[in-house]
């Protein structure tokens, strides 16, 4: 397209890319900060540096302090607070990982890291740890990881990750998905990605037809509130469904975004009109720096009794945290809480071994080393 008019630019993801402030400085000027909430975030934006694409901070509401766009992208000073001592990596992910670039805890699902780039730095994000890491997929690691999923038989489906795997240039992509294809027993490919929310321009025609060649192919995406669910939101998932690839949405429970009931069944509602299916709804993991986002399972619970009958089925995600340590998702009912310890609820997951939740303030965890090579 030769059209250098304003409203093209826009639409042009590689602009969207290119004009994402990301640094302190940048974003604060774009969200038009005090020199005092300047101050007061800095040392956050150090620790965490912020991005945010122009089209996703064009949805913030700037002079609402509690907008939850905003609170989406905007450096918070709890995220380093002293008390918080979470884990890195407390789901085990660099224990889990036998190769470069891939977890693999679930028997049947192995987990590729495509890359570690993001076009928005979610504060919540649970990989934060990763930011600004390079993921240097040279050819042998790439084999290697091929090798890896020919040799393990039982894997049935494979989920991109990264970071955010459809970031990768579109012949990186393009290259996993037809060795994927020749994979005979891996019946369905899982692409994990924010940009239908964060970077909508991304899914072109051409673009969604490359993902939609690729068999069994699904986009889990991550819409957290009602407000992200914009026409060209809407349609960037219309593109993809009609190339033939189905799509679910995987929020994040977020204190002060979308912790209420009516929120929550309007996000559902909206996802349903766009034909995304929610599929999780994930408490906060206790994440180092996400401190400040968690609500506890107890609220997450009287969330979902209260949309439970006040909403279609479709419209409800499963409820799910992560146990520590490696031991999987586990979708929670009222009834799922096998006991407690030292105030801590204890759940059954993986092998029937029961697992300790931290529901509100973990001890101090180990740091886990970072796997590399
Ligand atoms: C979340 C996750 C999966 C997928 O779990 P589902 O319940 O199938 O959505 C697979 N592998 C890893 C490492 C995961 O974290
Ligand atoms: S898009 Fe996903 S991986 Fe990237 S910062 Fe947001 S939550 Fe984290």
């Amino acid at each position: 397209m030769v059209d250098n008019g304003a409203q093209n630019e826009f639409a042009d993801w590689r602009w969207q890319l290119a004009r994402a402030p990301r640094d302190w400085p940048s974003l604060a000027a774009a969200l038009r900060l005090s020199p005092s909430e300047i101050e007061r975030r800095q040392g956050a934006a150090e620790r965490y540096p912020p991005l945010a694409t122009p089209y996703y901070l064009s949805l913030a509401d700037l002079d609402d302090p509690d907008d939850p766009i905003r609170r989406q992208i905007l450096p918070d000073p709890a995220e380093i607070a002293p008390a918080w001592t979470a884990a890195a990596d407390p789901l085990g992910e660099q224990d889990n990982s036998p190769v470069f670039g891939l977890v693999h805890r679930y028997p049947d699902r192995a987990l590729i890291l495509l890359n570690a780039r993001c076009a928005v730095h979610c504060r919540h994000c649970l990989r934060k740890r990763n930011w600004g890491r390079e993921l240097a997929w040279s050819q042998p690691r790439f084999e290697r990881a091929l090798r890896y999923l020919r040799e393990h038989q039982e894997i049935r489906e494979v989920i991109l990750s990264g970071g955010d795997p459809l970031l990768s240039e579109d012949a990186t992509i393009s290259r996993w998905l037809r060795a994927l294809a020749g994979l005979p027993r891996v019946s369905s490919l899982r692409i994990g990605s924010r940009l239908p929310v964060v970077l909508p321009q991304r899914f072109t025609d051409e673009f969604c037809a490359m993902l939609g060649e690729s068999p069994g192919a699904w986009l889990a995406t991550h819409f957290n509130h009602p407000r992200e669910l914009t026409g060209e939101a809407g349609a960037a998932c219309r593109r993809l469904l009609r190339a033939g690839v189905p799509l679910v949405n995987q929020s994040v429970l977020l204190k002060g975004v979308n912790d209420r009931a009516e929120v929550l069944r309007e996000l559902g509602l909206g996802l349903l009109r766009i034909g995304v299916k929610p599929y999780y709804l994930f408490h906060g993991d206790p994440v180092a720096g996400t401190r400040h986002f968690r609500t506890g399972i107890r609220r997450g619970l009287e969330i979902m009794a209260e949309l439970r009958g006040t909403v279609s089925g479709l419209a409800i995600p499963a409820f799910a945290i992560d146990l520590p340590d490696g031991g999987g998702k586990l979708a929670l009912t009222p009834d799922s809480c096998v006991g407690s310890e030292g105030g801590a609820p204890c759940f059954k997951g993986l092998g029937g071994r029961v697992y300790r939740y931290a529901d509100d303030d973990p001890e101090p965890r180990r740091q886990k080393p970072e796997a590399g090579g």
